[in-house]
């Protein structure tokens, strides 16, 4: 039986990691489930999507160890990240900790601070709301090992998208790991590999975040814009298929400075007959039937109303 499923790798003594086969544009080559603990007792953090197979292969691991799991811990309620936690609950006893307002099943609620135990291991939660609102990172002291779930990838950046994801919250908590946990000496993230500087990965971060800001800051100085259009000079070298992520992120950025004051918006008076431009620039900022259904519930737009569609809007410097 076991022969048939997957092995973790071993990271360290404390971490080991079973990639979830369920590679794609959002989650490159699969979300990462980590086994916390050197036994008898075990946390899995992240279990993934529902895959059978996975969850398996995550339980055989804790007991193919002479060991039990005690919690099941999950960074945030997108589905290549909790649904799977309810299979391996089933199948192991394990409650599911997860943050208190997070809108999936589970048993047990954590606060910023709360702290995971088992033997001689301790995570604490860390509550980074911005690419969901349920978002918690965790710190495994013993090996000063920062689990950050979607926040910081191991490749790339992450996405940030209304209407569940929040650029001003990312941001706040991209600055909360630099200021409180950027002595970490790795950062496991949610896809992707390791990371094995994390202070720099994180300032890297900030500033990629900073210099989109000033890209939009800069395109809407040229002229007043919709968020197509935005998308369109500022995402030149980003392949076509992910310019509606794209314009998700832009919307975010453009929620934020709305708020701060530093932007303008106003709505397009509908016409009879939309114009096919219209209806391009429709198609970017509405493309829920055209994404795959991960992609389409990692941007937040899965489940909206189809007679709520994002309007279309003009933006511009605030004077
Ligand atoms: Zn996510």
């Amino acid at each position: 039986m076991s022969e048939n499923l997957a092995q973790p790798e071993r990271l360290t003594p404390l971490v080991q990691r079973l990639r979830a086969p369920n590679p794609g544009p959002m989650t490159l080559t699969g979300t990462n489930s980590y086994i916390v603990g050197s036994g008898p007792d075990f946390i899995v953090l992240d279990p993934g999507p529902d895959i059978p197979g996975h969850i398996e292969a995550l339980a055989r691991a804790v007991s193919d160890a002479g060991g039990y799991l005690k919690t099941i811990v999950v960074t945030h309620g997108h589905p290549d990240h909790y649904p799977g936690a309810q299979g391996l609950s089933r199948l192991t006893g394990a409650p599911v900790a997860a943050y208190r307002d997070a809108a999936f099943p589970h048993t047990q609620n954590l606060e910023d601070g709360a702290t995971i135990p088992a033997n001689r291991v301790t995570l604490t939660a860390i509550f980074t709301p911005g690419h969901a609102a349920d978002h918690l990172c965790f710190f495994l002291a013993e090996e000063k090992a920062l689990f950050t779930g979607d926040n910081i990838l191991g490749t790339g950046t992450t996405v940030v998208a209304p209407p569940k994801g929040n650029m001003a919250d990312y941001l706040a908590s991209l600055r909360l790991l630099q200021a409180a946990w950027s002595h970490a000496e790795t950062i496991y993230g949610g896809h992707g590999p390791e990371i094995k500087t994390p202070a720099a990965k994180i300032e890297e971060y900030l500033n990629h975040r900073q210099a989109r800001q000033q890209q939009l800051m800069e395109a809407l100085a040229a002229g007043e814009s919709t968020v197509p259009q935005l998308v369109e000079r500022i995402y030149q070298d980003v392949e076509r298929r992910l310019w509606p992520v794209a314009a998700r992120q832009v919307l975010a950025y453009l929620i934020m400075l709305e708020q701060t004051g530093q932007v303008r918006a106003v709505e397009f008076v509908p016409t009879d007959v939309p114009s096919p431009a219209d209806q391009a620039s429709d198609a970017l900022l509405n493309p829920a039937g055209t994404l795959d259904p991960v992609a389409a519930a990692e941007l937040g737009i899965s489940n909206r109303p189809a007679d709520q569609p994002e309007k279309l809007k003009r933006y511009s410097l605030a004077g």
